[in-house]
């Protein structure tokens, strides 16, 4: 089976800063690097290094080659990912103070110019029980999901990051919905929908260091699974980790709970090392982890 993804493709800008500067300031950055990042780019790398077939759908400027690129290098089908001559890539600047305290401007560039055209070719590749994967960070997640649902794909979303209106969108194609600890507040308090009464087959909801919740609709089960114990680093990145592993893991025939058992340590894992897209572990180091 395969895995598509129609997802955001940053490149992640880390300015390192004496503070974060105010109003009207100019300030000198002590250094500066760049990253693959965004939510799509890291779970497509997350679920090629768990040993899924990944199609990436995206698009990128021409100033994003390299993104395109490093997605390749990390096994994923990029034959999907437009290059927009007319569009900026997508991407975060992301300043840093020496307290580590950061401020963050994201620009959506290319990923917000998707074309169903793009969308509705890629799909068209799919096989019957293929995975359809979304995000919030691009545009025409309900035309893919819609479209996904009618081809017979199993359609999973995260919805990060929130927003209300993209939920209720693509609620009535899901098979599997994935949120965080403050996106289930956000969905309860914003649309009074109950996380545990969803119209969703399978919702999985990710508690940081507390592990995730896997509420079962079908069956009327819930189910909580710690998290391991591991020294925390940097947390960034790890839910898009869970979220690849677990989808991949599914994709290569693991029932729900095995899925979540790979994906939890694979998430755990990450949190030991800084970084996003590039420091993904690979399903050997996970299975060798000890965890
Ligand atoms: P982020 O936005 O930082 O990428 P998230 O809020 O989407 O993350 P989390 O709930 O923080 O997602 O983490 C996803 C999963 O990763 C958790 O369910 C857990 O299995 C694992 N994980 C995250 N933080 C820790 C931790 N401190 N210790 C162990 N496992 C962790």
């Amino acid at each position: 089976m395969a895995i598509y993804n129609l997802g955001s493709i940053n490149a992640d800008l880390f300015y390192q800063v004496p503070h974060l500067p105010g109003p009207g300031e100019t300030l000198a950055a002590k250094s500066m690097t760049r990253g693959l990042g965004g939510k799509g780019a890291n779970m497509s790398v997350a679920a090629a290094r768990a040993a899924a077939l990944v199609s990436h759908i995206g698009a990128v400027g021409s100033d994003g080659t390299w993104a395109r690129q490093r997605l390749l290098e990390y096994g994923v089908d990029t034959r999907h990912i437009a290059v927009m001559d007319q569009q900026s890539t997508g991407h975060a600047v992301i300043n840093v103070d020496e307290d580590g305290e950061n401020a963050i401007v994201l620009f959506p560039g290319a990923n917000a110019e998707i074309t169903e055209s793009a969308v509705g070719q890629a799909l068209s590749e799919s096989a019957n029980g293929d995975t359809l994967l979304i995000q919030n960070e691009t545009n025409q997640q309900a035309y893919a999901a819609k479209m996904g649902k009618e081809l017979g794909m199993y359609v999973a979303y995260a919805a990060a990051p929130f927003d209300a209106a993209s939920v209720q969108a693509v609620l009535p194609y899901l098979d599997f919905l994935i949120l965080n600890e403050v996106e289930a507040a956000q969905l309860t308090e914003e649309t009074g929908l109950a996380v545990d009464n969803l119209p969703v087959a399978d919702v999985v909801i990710t508690l940081g260091a507390k592990g995730c919740r896997w509420i079962n609709s079908i069956e009327k089960t819930s189910q909580d699974f710690p998290a391991h114990k591991v020294d925390v680093v940097d947390t960034t990145g790890a839910g898009d980790t869970f979220t690849g592993y677990l989808l991949a893991g599914r994709d290569r025939g693991m029932p729900i709970a095995q899925a979540i058992g790979l994906a939890m340590k694979a998430g755990a894992l990450m949190v030991t090392r800084e970084g996003t897209a590039d420091v993904i572990p690979d399903l050997k180091e996970v299975q060798e982890s000890g965890l």
